[in-house]
């Protein structure tokens, strides 16, 4: 093989010193024209494992890939790295007449040694007749999951590819290249490809930098994700949702509270959509909030941190999507929030399809589902559904994992193993984990009943535990190999010949104990729902004390709500006592002296975080025009532009503003300011409000009135409160 030089053409045209991971031997596979097939995570490097030996070999390789966006970016790529712009083309129904020309004829001169194809094309009679009369290398076939159904993004066309090819030339190699590593879909891609001779190439897709978590979702999600993304400011993140409408409106919070977040969707123009993208990459914004449709061929290395607001619908996508964040080797949180309605709803969403569309989906759901709910390594539980051995105590990454620091809590549950073997035996190996719970508990279903399972003597042995017992059992004893679903019997519970062998021995079994997780909402929310009892005995104290120093009643202090809201929000600084239900500024002024001292005592010496900047700011009854405003303003667009373009005057447009800043939103025209106002004219105007009692706006105008414009005057105290206060 040496004769080829592989390091040095890899050096020539890609500028790398090496081959990373399992390129090499890829590559020499396949240029030994065998049937090759790839499995390496995303940003594995796995388009060099056929753009290299393209350029190497005689003839013209065939990529079909699935996005055009994709295939043009590579090629762009491919050509320039050879200075060459024959060496690499697309064929698809985009190009004109003439172009389509003149990739036939680079085709047909050997000029070309990749050409893109996209599977659509690849079916037309003229690229099946132009093809056949051309010298092919080989075919590569990336992002080959698209073959399968199991897969998460299927495309239908992807399926003729073999059929297509034996019309062009009957014995061509085969590269097939995915990052999707499920048994299912990797059996689908071989059989459907009849690549039976395939060499495979798998690489670990354990993707040690990542932390993954799961929360529990409630009512709170937003204010976590708030204080989430204020506490990662200058973070690049990416936030899924299920939904357009849920990325409008969680984009919308995040921009009200002061978070620099886009929103990407395919409901977007494609203008909008390339805007919001390029803002993300080039760090114009911290967030992206998105459906699935956000993420394809994104390379954007330090990504870090992947939020699913709403559980994905696959674990596949989950991997995928959040094997977005930390692709540079770097920190890359993946933070699930998760809740039982969830997954209800998308299996309603799944009841209208039609059926193996919606079996598929309800099993894949089910994983999801054991996944949000286990006690196991969430690492393990996710390379093990790819079909790879992790351990879970020393494997590469185990501690980045909420589950970590509970593995060790363990009790033996041989027994309860030995039972639920058992009812899948007496069951026929028939029945998904659903019928074997309710078998095991005792509940009937018509298919319990037509199997005749309600007759056999263990039915109902084993409700001394619930069903999320059982169902985590399941999952356990999956994940440690004694049971497995096979592809041709959808969400089926067969036992692996690993459980037939044990189970003639003496085995013993640990399980994993569940524990209550998320602890983190738990404080959060008792905080919010019950108030601080201590402190509110400790501030009812202060309060007596110095209702008697000035001879009045405790209640003209504070009143009792009053120092309940301060036990939720405890407030250290005069502008947070101010913020406290009930307490005005002269109260403030009067009292911080005796509460504040105590208050920041008791949340030093009890360790408590305070959320301070939590307050979730929503969106009032005119909202769209606030954030017009914001982002309008973030974007430093001329001030008259933007009330112009929302057809209103200036002076509501400044009343508008007002508004917005005097809420504690940030809003920065300096910009503006400048613009309208020299140096010397900001230092007067600035001179005089901070000289100001009140700080009423008509004194202001009636003192210059001669001398500055109403509305820059008003304009001008905006940029005031806006540094000064917010
Ligand atoms: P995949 O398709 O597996 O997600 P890519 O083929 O897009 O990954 O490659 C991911 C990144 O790794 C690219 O930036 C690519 O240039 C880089 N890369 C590939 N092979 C090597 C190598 N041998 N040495 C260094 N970088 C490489
Ligand atoms: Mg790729």
């Amino acid at each position: 093989m040496s004769k080829y030089n592989l390091e040095k053409n890899l050096n020539k045209f890609f500028g790398f010193k090496q081959f990373k991971g399992l390129q090499k031997s890829i590559i020499k596979n396949i240029i030994d024209n065998n049937d090759t097939f790839v499995l390496m995570p995303t940003g594995g490097g796995k388009s060099l494992c056929f753009q290299l030996p393209a350029i190497i070999k005689k003839g013209t390789a065939i990529v079909i890939s699935p996005l055009i966006a994709l295939m043009k970016n590579q090629v762009d790529l491919i050509r320039n790295m050879a200075n060459d712009d024959s060496i690499a083309h697309v064929l698809n129904s985009s190009l004109s007449k003439s172009e389509v020309q003149n990739v036939r004829t680079d085709v047909l001169n050997e000029k070309t040694k990749l050409l893109y194809v996209a599977p659509e094309s690849l079916a037309k009679i003229e690229n099946i007749n132009f093809l056949k009369q051309t010298n092919l290398s080989f075919l590569a076939i990336d992002e080959a999951h698209c073959i399968s159904e199991w897969g998460h993004d299927f495309r239908p066309d992807y399926r003729n590819i073999r059929s297509i090819f034996e019309k062009i030339k009957s014995k061509i190699p085969i590269i097939a290249v995915t990052a999707t590593a499920t048994l299912k879909v990797q059996d689908d891609i071989l059989k459907n490809l009849e690549m039976k001779n395939s060499k495979i190439f798998k690489a670990s897709f354990n993707r040690p930098n990542l932390f993954y978590e799961v929360r529990q979702k409630d009512e709170n999600i937003n204010l976590e994700i708030v204080k989430y993304a204020k506490f990662n400011k200058g973070k690049s993140g990416i936030i899924y949702c299920l939904s357009r409408k849920k990325v409008e409106e969680l984009t919308e919070i995040l921009t009200i509270n002061d978070i620099k977040a886009i929103s990407y969707h395919a409901g977007l123009d494609s203008k909008t959509r390339m805007n919001n993208q390029d803002l993300f990459i080039s760090e114009n914004c911290d967030i992206v909030v998105a459906t699935i449709a956000f993420g394809m061929g994104i390379d954007k290395p330090d990504v870090r941190f992947v939020i699913h607001y709403d559980i994905p619908k696959s674990i596949e996508s989950y991997y995928q999507e959040t094997g977005r964040a930390g692709r540079d080797g770097g920190e890359g949180h993946c933070l699930t929030f998760y809740c039982k309605e969830d997954i209800k709803k998308l299996e309603k969403f799944l009841s209208v399809k039609p059926i193996m569309e919606r079996e598929v989906g309800l099993d894949q759901l089910d994983d999801v589902m054991s996944y949000a709910e286990t006690s196991i390594s969430r690492r393990q539980f996710i390379l093990n559904y790819f079909g790879e051995d992790y351990d879970p105590y020393v494997g590469e990454g185990c501690d980045k994992d909420d589950n970590y620091l509970n593995l060790n809590n363990k009790t033996d549950a041989t027994f309860n193993l030995k039972f639920l073997i058992e009812i899948i035996k007496k069951t026929n190996e028939k029945f998904k984990a659903v019928d074997i719970i309710k078998s095991i508990v005792g509940e009937k279903s018509a298919l319990i009943v037509a199997n005749k399972a309600d007759k056999i003597d263990s039915f109902g042995k084993g409700n001394k535990f619930n069903k999320e017992y059982w169902k985590e059992l399941i999952t356990q004893a999956s994940v440690n190999g004694f049971l497995e679903k096979k592809s041709d019997s959808i969400g089926v519970l067969k036992i692996t010949k690993k459980c037939k062998i044990l189970s003639n021995h003496n085995f013993s079994f640990m399980f994993i104990n569940n524990v209550k997780k998320n602890k983190n909402i738990e404080v959060f929310k008792n905080k919010k729902e019950s108030f601080d009892n201590k402190l509110f005995e400790i501030l009812k104290r202060v309060r007596k004390k110095v209702s008697e120093k000035n001879n009045v009643p405790p209640y003209t202090i504070f009143q009792e709500n009053s120092l309940i809201d301060m036990t939720v929000k405890y407030p250290v600084t005069l502008n947070e006592l101010i913020n406290i239900i009930g307490v005005g500024e002269g109260k403030a002024h009067k009292n911080a002296q005796y509460f504040l001292p105590v208050i920041k005592d008791y949340v030093n010496s009890n360790n408590i975080v305070k959320e301070n900047n939590l307050i979730l700011k929503t969106k009032g009854a005119n909202s769209t025009i606030k954030l017009f405003i914001i982002q309008g303003i973030d974007r430093k667009l001329p001030l008259d532009e933007i009330a112009e373009s929302k057809g209103i005057s200036m002076s509501k447009f400044i009343t508008e503003m007002e508004k917005i800043v005097s809420s504690g939103t940030k809003l920065d025209i300096k910009y503006w300011i400048d613009e309208i106002l020299d140096d010397e004219q900001q230092d007067e105007l600035y001179d005089y409000f901070m000289e100001l009692e009140d700080d009423s706006i008509n004194a202001a105008i009636n003192e210059f009135k001669n001398l500055y414009d109403e509305n820059d005057i008003r304009l001008f105290r905006i940029k005031f409160l806006n540094d000064v206060a917010n």
